[in-house]
């Protein structure tokens, strides 16, 4: 037996499935997940000593690597000082005035500890402030696990095919309603039937829960003018996208604005954080300033916001999101070439260092043609990879991530993997 076979036997008696979030599990691609005993740089090292190149990246955080040294540094001298005080710090009006200055149209921000808490904290906010019920989300998008956001949700509720998780109200999953990614005509209909009653439309600005779809053009304009007519709110969950498809996140590389944004993942440094922020006038009105509730004992933790802010600091270096956009290119366009030259049917989907891998024809536009693909294929190839020391994420509902850290020896080495992975499939 190996190290991880004998861990994750012993981690089922008390952990339920042996996981503390699903898709570790690798129910869905099958085998035994690699525990992991430590990672360095794009790669990770399981409990058996084997080295994988990592494009998960701990779902997003690790767009420098692992144990990026400034990040590294920021932890160990603030643990030094303390780890959390329960009062206010310095450091966190460093983080928020960086994210203000940042994030377009962010002019205050309120720091929590996951994404979920950021999403479920910023409908609060949109429907305190629209005195709405009704939220708009999209089918195959994931905003955590709020009651009201495990509607047609993705990532591993995709992965597990539970549209919707027991022990949700059906009266309150009602006023969840959801619409077609990339068709701005779903949407509309919901707006027309539910006028003047929803409060808020929360969107993946790139849908990276259901693999890696980028928005169509006009698609998140649209939503903003929907919005407007409507008086509703507009939340770009930027918690996936958030300093990872560009310095200024989605909201600034598609030039669209949200009433709110939510956060999470990158700005934490590995650590865990989430934020969400807007307006002035809308932010306003949270606890104390206002009328509503949202708080957190380690809300704005110091360790994470040490880490956190390290982390930002060293992404403004330029030239930086080129040199991510332009490896993640690299390799996408050689696991194209391999899979050409096999003859398997395989598309990919990019936007800056975000990616998607699909066994099926393009074009990818929405959660239809995601689900469309060879789901048993991707899942022999996954498998096929992890043997040769790439680690994917275990799931076809996915986006992959590649770090700073991911050099021309990562990529060499990945794209050979993925020719052998491929012809071996050609063969099936
Ligand atoms: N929103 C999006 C877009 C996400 O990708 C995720 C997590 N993958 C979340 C929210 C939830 O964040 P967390 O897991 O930190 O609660």
């Amino acid at each position: 037996m190996t190290q991880s076979e004998t861990l994750f036997e012993r981690a089922q008696k008390t952990i339920p499935g042996g996981v503390n979030s699903p898709v570790r599990a690798f129910k869905s691609v099958g085998g035994t997940p690699r525990f992991i005993a430590s990672a360095s740089g794009a790669w990770l090292t399981d409990a058996d000593g084997k080295r994988y190149v990592d494009y998960v990246g701990s779902w997003g955080p690790m767009i420098l690597g692992h144990q990026f040294p400034a990040v590294q540094q920021a932890i160990v001298e603030q643990a030094a000082i303390g780890t959390s005080y329960g009062a206010p710090t310095e450091a966190e009006i460093e983080m928020a005035e960086l994210l203000c200055a940042r994030v377009p149209g962010l002019q205050m921000v309120r720091m929590c500890n996951s994404g979920t808490e950021a999403t479920m904290s910023a409908l609060r906010l949109a429907r305190g402030a629209t005195g709405r019920d009704y939220i708009l989300k999209f089918e195959g998008c994931y905003h955590g696990h709020g009651d009201a956001l495990l509607v047609k949700a993705g990532s591993g509720l995709l992965t597990f095919g539970v549209p919707t998780s027991p022990g949700v109200p059906a009266d309150l999953a009602k006023y969840t309603l959801t619409a077609t990614y990339n068709d701005l005509s779903s949407a509309e209909a919901l707006f027309k039937q539910y006028s003047h009653q929803i409060a808020a439309v929360i969107v993946e600005p790139v849908a990276g829960n259901m693999n890696c779809v980028p928005p169509a053009p006009g698609f998140l304009q649209g939503l903003r003018s929907l919005c407007d007519a409507d008086g509703s709110l507009l939340i770009f969950d930027e918690v996936m996208t958030g300093f990872r498809v560009g310095p200024s996140c989605a909201t600034g590389l598609y030039g669209v604005r949200a009433d709110l944004v939510t956060l999470g993942k990158i700005i934490g440094g590995g650590l865990p954080v989430g934020a969400f922020g807007g307006s002035r006038a809308v932010m306003s009105q949270l606890a104390p300033l206002g009328p509503i509730y949202q708080a957190g004992t380690l809300s704005g933790n110091p360790l994470a916001m040490a880490a956190g802010l390290a982390i930002l600091k060293a992404l403004a270096e330029p030239g930086l999101y080129e040199r991510l956009e332009a490896s993640t290119a690299q390799l996408l366009a050689g696991l194209q070439k391999a899979a050409d030259e096999a003859g398997i049917a395989f598309t990919t989907t990019q936007v800056g260092s975000m990616f998607g891998l699909y066994f099926g024809q393009g074009p990818i536009t929405g959660f239809a043609d995601v689900s469309a693909c060879d789901a048993q294929r991707f899942k022999r190839f996954f498998h096929l990879m992890l043997d040769r020391g790439v680690y994917l994420a275990p799931s076809a509902f996915e986006a992959g991530f590649v770090s700073a850290a991911h050099g021309p020896e990562e990529l060499a080495q990945t794209i050979e993997a993925a020719r052998a992975s491929f012809a071996i499939l050609a063969q099936a």
